[in-house]
């Protein structure tokens, strides 16, 4: 574990040179101070967590300080908003300071509301501490879900006013990711006719992130195939989770797959594929169940913008593996969840039409109609014993009760055909059905308590339980619980 001092880095994106990037300083915060960090992020760049409490850290990462390692700059990209094209965007609010270098490869420092850049456009560069809560708490939250997602270091506040709707509390937030580039970054020197940049960027993501693929005679084509498998594997989390994303442009999207920008995201307390998190997308563009063809339709913007060196059949037939992939890594999940083993022990005994994919599709239909949520459903179902009827509390999810006797009844079926005991079963299901999820109203509690009081306590509380989202902790069962109703699948603004 090293100090802050010690952290090697090796800046490859600076080296990239002037197209992609501007330099520019952080501008720090007034009176900064510590409002989290997260032990486990620190541990990925080796960073001793014991440096949390030094002055240096939060002056660091508060945008007052720079270490000489350190090379700070805005990343230049454009994007499809909301399926119009943007053509310049950038890093309007966070600069990349410099690339950690570890035994677990190489993560990417980025410093999130210290000041503009020549990419703000009419923007602050800033970041209100709310924003920063969510972001921190959520990244982290997916990572303890297993779910491919950028992390999160720490949040520092600061006692600047910052006008959104409301005047709100000032904060930064370092986030640790795998990489920045995002799909946007290559459409924003495609479509400035600069294919150099282009093959410049792809050839440092190859080498960076696909090291196999450097030398083959197609490996654009091979590059970009791995970009579709890998965001077909991030949605298929996505939705087995029920995580609705709310703003998939094109530049938050990742070009490693991982869950990147957290802005309105939200979880789904009932289950309903119309639910739309984001106020501001009032015709449900992101809706959760449009999540996976928005995928498609931004990797195709992302074929497009890799036009130059991959021909147009090259590029549908890429695109072609993209919903087999997403079916079967979606598949794979929901059967984890509903503890459905691959190898059964007589398939003739089951119907046709009783296949995995139809008994989870009839199941989430049914909770659907019934309104059920969506993660205290999966958790109670991870109780149920063969041969019994449903326990009260899980017959109570659904106001229907007799159609869900009757899935059961099939659910049955499927599950006397398997060879596990329901020891092993319900075993298997609690380590993937959580029984804490990042719920609007449980993060809303904790950045009052921040704003109000300054009291970091509860965001504290929230990091230690979502980081084990699958273990019954003492004394946090409230936690567990579905929302109040007035906190049900409320809206969220995008201003942050
Ligand atoms: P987002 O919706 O967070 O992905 O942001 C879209 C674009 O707006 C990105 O280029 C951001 O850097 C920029 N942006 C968002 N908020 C601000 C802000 N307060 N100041 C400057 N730029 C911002
Ligand atoms: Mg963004």
């Amino acid at each position: 574990m090293k100090t802050l001092e010690a952290l090697p880095f090796d800046n490859r994106f600076h080296r990239l040179g002037k197209p992609f990037y501007s330099e520019v300083q952080p501008q720090g915060l007034t009176a900064p101070f510590l409002v989290c960090a997260s032990e486990a992020a620190a541990r990925l760049i080796d960073l001793d967590p014991q440096e949390f409490r030094r002055p240096e850290f939060t002056a660091l990462f508060s945008g007052n300080a720079i270490l000489p390692g350190f090379q700070p700059l805005a990343m230049v990209y454009a994007g499809h908003q909301f399926g119009f094209y943007n053509p310049q965007l950038g890093d309007g609010r966070a600069l990349l300071l410099g690339e950690v270098t570890t035994k677990s490869g190489r993560w990417d420092l980025v410093l999130k509301g210290a000041g503009q850049t020549p990419y703000s456009r009419t923007g602050d560069g800033r970041c209100v501490l709310r924003s920063c809560i969510r972001e921190f708490l959520c990244s982290e939250a997916m990572a303890g879900l297993g779910i491919p997602t950028t992390r999160a270091l720490c949040v520092i506040g600061g006692e600047d006013p910052i006008f959104r709707e409301r005047i709100e509390k000032s904060a930064t937030l370092v986030r640790l990711a795998r990489s920045h580039v995002r799909f946007g970054s290559f459409e924003y020197f495609h479509y400035t006719e600069n294919d150099t940049a282009v093959k410049q960027l792809a050839d440092a993501v190859i080498a960076e992130h696909h090291p196999s693929l450097s030398e083959a005679k197609d490996k654009y084509l091979q590059f970009f195939s791995a970009v579709i498998k890998r965001t077909a594997s991030m949605i298929a989390h996505w939705q087995a989770a029920g995580f609705c994303h709310g703003v998939m442009n094109t530049d938050n999207m990742s070009i490693v797959g991982e869950t990147f920008d957290y802005g309105p995201f939200a979880f789904l307390d009932d289950y309903d594929p119309t639910y739309v998190c984001n106020r501001s997308d009032e015709k449900g563009r992101y809706a959760f169940g449009q999540q996976p063809e928005i995928g498609y339709t931004n990797l195709s913007a992302l074929g497009l913008a890799l036009s130059a060196f991959i021909t147009e059949a090259e590029i549908r037939e890429a695109l072609a593996a993209y919903a087999p992939a997403y079916t079967q890594a979606y598949a794979a999940l929901m059967r984890k969840k509903l503890g459905l083993a691959h190898t059964i022990k007589n398939e003739a005994s089951l119907p046709e039409q009783e296949s995995d994919q139809a008994l989870c599709d009839a199941l989430l239909a049914l909770m659907d109609f019934n309104g059920v949520d969506y993660t205290i459903l999966f958790r109670r179902l991870s109780d149920y014993e063969i041969d019994t009827k449903a326990s009260p509390a899980l017959r109570a999810l659904f106001l229907d009760g007799e159609s869900f006797e009757s899935w059961l009844v099939k659910y049955n079926r499927r599950l006397k055909a398997q060879a596990l005991s329901d020891a092993e079963r319900q075993a298997g299901m609690k380590a993937v059905n959580p029984l804490y999820i990042l719920r609007n109203h449980l993060a809303q509690a904790a950045i009052e308590k921040a704003e109000q009081e300054k009291d970091f306590s509860e965001v504290d509380k929230l990091l230690k339980l979502l980081t084990r989202p699958f273990d019954e902790q003492p004394g946090m069962a409230a936690y567990a619980e579905a929302p109040p109703s007035w906190a049900k699948s409320l809206p969220l603004s995008c201003s942050s």
